[in-house]
């Protein structure tokens, strides 16, 4: 894939997320179907002794589904979205013909980009001023570390 068809209309670089053709989802729904081969299920929803740790299977089988939608084989300007997840950022970017946020004047006080910051912080902002200063060819060298965690 192309540096730009992995750079989000936000900025960020979508080979670096987590969910990018990842192996955890796969694995994750293989682990589902055997849990459902094992009709696990039932075995959980008897109060013994033995495994009371599964009476949160419910739970954890939440997050297991959670993991297996969380997959994109394709960045989020091929593939429609976080996920293949409708996006503002990408709705508010075509409504106004533009290839990303970096060619809107107004994307430092741009608020669509909040619900990325508690796992992703500065990275948008910092990415979408280094594409808007230095253009798009070769930006992904400087581009910062997608997570918060991350150096
Ligand atoms: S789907 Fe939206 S928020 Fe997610 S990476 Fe793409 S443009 Fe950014
Ligand atoms: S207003 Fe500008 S910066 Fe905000 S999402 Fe739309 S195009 Fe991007």
């Amino acid at each position: 894939m192309q540096e730009k068809e992995l750079t989000a209309y936000c900025g960020l670089y979508c080979a670096d997320c987590i969910h990018f053709r990842n192996r955890h989802s796969k694995l994750a729904g293989q682990l589902k179907e055997e849990l459902e081969k094992a009709d696990f299920q039932s075995y959980t929803s008897v109060k013994s002794p033995f495994g009371s740790e599964f009476q949160h299977y419910d739970a954890f089988m939440e997050v297991l589904e959670a993991l297996i939608r969380h997959s994109c084989s394709e960045g989020c300007r091929t593939g429609g979205g976080c996920s293949a997840e409708p996006c503002r950022v990408i709705v508010c970017c075509k409504e106004k013909g533009y290839e990303g946020c970096w060619e809107c004047g107004d994307f430092k006080n741009c608020e669509k980009f909040e619900f990325l910051k508690p796992r992703c912080g500065d990275a948008v902002m910092h990415n979408l001023k280094e594409i808007r200063e230095r253009g798009l060819e070769g930006w992904s060298r400087r581009r910062s570390p997608f997570y918060n965690w991350q150096e």
